[in-house]
């Protein structure tokens, strides 16, 4: 028995939390009126474990990076502009892209619960829920930034945007030095989940190698 599927057994035979008991009572209620197929509902959570996620978002930052064109659509249309890459779709309807600068760093947090991009950067990150990013996002971003290793010089200006369930945002980061004639796709390679909703940089080929 490989061990990732020692620990999966484990799992279960362990007792389930108050959520997950919640959320397992209330599918098995649901599939038993009728009213969710539980084939729907794998087909569900396979697309977001493997298919949607950050590499999305990246493409459409990379693309934004090397189309001065398709980088003024995103910037006023982001939902049609993501759409014409491929990424639309459900808790993406309504999307901001909040350009980065020298002079300027957007950051994202949703203060009351967890809303997030989906289509372009799929499942939110267990950091993004927590109760203590949602508070301290708000009071303290540089503070919270210099935690998660980002440190601002005095003069950049953060903002900090509150997700809702209408609105989603993506932060597009400032291209790194040292990546002049690169393709989309290498671009693309460099851009991290972190950088996209504005708790790092994108940063430059030598220091994201090593
Ligand atoms: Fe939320």
């Amino acid at each position: 028995m490989s061990h990732d599927h020692e620990e999966h057994v484990r799992e279960h035979d362990k007792p389930l939390s108050g959520p997950a008991l919640r959320v397992k009572a209330l599918e098995s209620l649901l599939v038993e009126k009728g009213l969710v197929d539980p084939k729907a509902l794998d087909a569900i959570i396979d697309l977001y474990e493997t298919k949607v996620g950050p590499h999305n978002g990246a493409r459409v930052v990379a693309r934004a990076w090397t189309d001065p064109g398709f980088k003024r659509r995103l910037l006023t249309d982001a939902a049609a502009a993501i759409d014409e890459v491929g990424f639309g779709g459900q808790e993406g309807e309504d999307m901001v892209v909040l350009e980065n600068t020298p002079k300027v760093h957007n950051m994202v947090v949703c203060t009351l619960c967890s809303c997030y991009p989906w289509p372009v950067l799929g499942l939110p990150p267990v950091w993004y829920k927590s109760a203590p990013y949602r508070a301290r996002a708000v009071i303290d971003p540089r503070g919270v930034l210099k935690e998660l290793g980002l440190l601002l010089s005095e003069d950049v200006e953060v903002r900090v945007w509150d997700s809702t369930a209408e609105l989603r945002y993506l932060v597009l980061p400032e291209r790194p030095a040292g990546t002049d004639g690169w393709t989309e796709e290498r671009l693309a390679a460099l851009v991290t989940r972190d950088a996209m909703v504005g708790v790092a940089k994108v940063l430059p080929p030598k220091a994201a190698a090593g």
